[in-house]
């Protein structure tokens, strides 16, 4: 069964850092300290008639299948839907399979859907094969708000966008495009990866379904794949698991065992990372060898004030511009500390190229449309020390 912290005054609520080190936790009869790791595919009943019944309708400590539910599945589950503030959530094997079973359980063919353009590569993907099926899909700046305005129609049945884009941070205001939205009752689905669980209150803000990769910081050391999809308990049980339980996209158990002593240590390492940003951000943004810097906790980002109100924080990603190709190849050549890889909310902080990379497969007319130039680096703060992070930057610009 499911067990709660005690606290000491049973009305006030938990700071969510407790909460993520012990919500949702279910020992079984050893009374084990961590969490148990059932890595099993299925279960036994004891009799024709239990199993008749739980194929009829599952309790919430009864499970049939680990493609349907699984009880280390379902902490992480529980944990990270209380962390949101969402009713419930459904635990994925990616965070494609997350954005992929959040869409796709929506639409059927003629449905209407808006989204921001500036997307991550794979999310791009998903929309075009929606398309195929003939969904019809509008894409807008999602930073301009006229333009969602002049999207939204009376028939649009849901709205998805990455709350701060990958790579140039772009922020879209949850608040205002969830507004408009909900006048013509479409869903807000937002994909939450950038913002990070810290800083998100989306759901607070009007989105309906919050998708993360798992992948990224709630795992936090880049070791395994995970997604997750949080909603009301009618949206993830009634609309998301028939279609993810039936289609093969749920977690691995092992998987979300390990995001479960992930989001123990997640709001330490986040709020570690984001200073180190923030700290590396200042330190470049004079540096006359760079074209650009975009962080979102700078106060001449485009959008601070709204960066400022909907999450508080910048988080753990910079991007800068070198102004060519060559000198971005070179400078990542140098990088001692920074690896270059295409991940992202590490311990080890990263390096991309996203136009020959992540977001490769757009034209070169869509990528400079979306501000993703040439020379622009995407870099994934770590934990190392924010000192060394801003010389390794420096030496690599020499
Ligand atoms: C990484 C990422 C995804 C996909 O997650 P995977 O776990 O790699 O499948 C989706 N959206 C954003 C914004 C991401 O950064």
């Amino acid at each position: 069964m499911s067990q709660e912290p005690k606290s000491q005054e049973s009305n006030q609520p938990l700071h969510p850092r407790t909460r993520a080190v012990h919500h949702g936790i279910r020992r079984s009869q050893y009374g084990e300290m961590a969490e148990a790791l059932f890595m099993t595919q299925g279960f036994s009943y004891d009799s024709a008639e239990q199993a008749e019944a739980r194929f009829l309708k599952t309790g919430p400590d009864e499970f049939i299948y680990a493609r349907y539910g699984n009880p280390t599945s379902r902490m992480f589950e529980d944990r990270i839907a209380d962390l949101e503030g969402t009713e419930d959530a459904f635990a994925t094997a990616s965070g494609m399979a997350a954005v992929n079973g959040a869409l796709m359980c929506l639409v059927k063919p003629g449905d209407h859907i808006v989204s921001s353009r500036a997307l991550f590569g794979s999310c791009l993907y998903v929309l075009d094969v929606l398309a195929r099926f003939g969904v019809e899909v509008t894409y807008v700046d999602g930073t301009d708000l006229g333009q969602w305005r002049a999207a939204i129609r009376p028939d649009t049945r849901a709205v998805f966008f990455e709350s701060v884009s990958n790579p140039t941070l772009e922020v879209v205001d949850i608040a205002g495009v969830a507004e408009l939205a909900h006048a013509v009752g479409a869903l807000v689905v937002v994909d939450n990866v950038f913002a990070t669980p810290v800083y998100s209150r989306a759901v607070e803000q009007g989105a309906d379904v919050v998708v993360y990769s798992a992948t990224k910081h709630i795992d936090g050391s880049g070791r395994c794949l995970g997604g997750v999809i949080c909603g009301t308990r009618q949206f993830v049980r009634e609309v998301a698991e028939p279609y993810l339980k039936h289609t093969g996209g749920a977690i691995s158990p092992f998987n979300a065992w390990m995001m479960l002593g992930g989001l123990a240590t997640m709001e330490l390492r986040v709020r570690a990372q984001t200073d180190s940003a923030l700290q590396l951000a200042t330190a470049l943004k004079d540096e006359p060898r760079l074209a650009r810097v975009i962080y979102p906790g700078l106060p001449d980002h485009p959008q601070h004030d709204l960066v400022q109100r909907q999450m508080g924080a910048g988080g753990t990603m910079v991007a800068i511009d070198l102004g060519s190709k060559e000198a971005a190849f070179a400078a990542m050549n140098r990088m001692r500390i920074f690896q270059i890889s295409n991940n992202l909310g590490d311990a080890k902080s990263i390096v991309t190229h996203p136009s020959t990379t992540t977001h490769q497969r757009l034209s070169e007319e869509v990528r400079l449309d979306l501000g993703i130039t040439p020379g622009l680096l995407r870099l994934s703060i770590g934990l190392e020390d924010a000192g060394d992070l801003i010389a390794d930057i420096r030496q690599s610009l020499a």
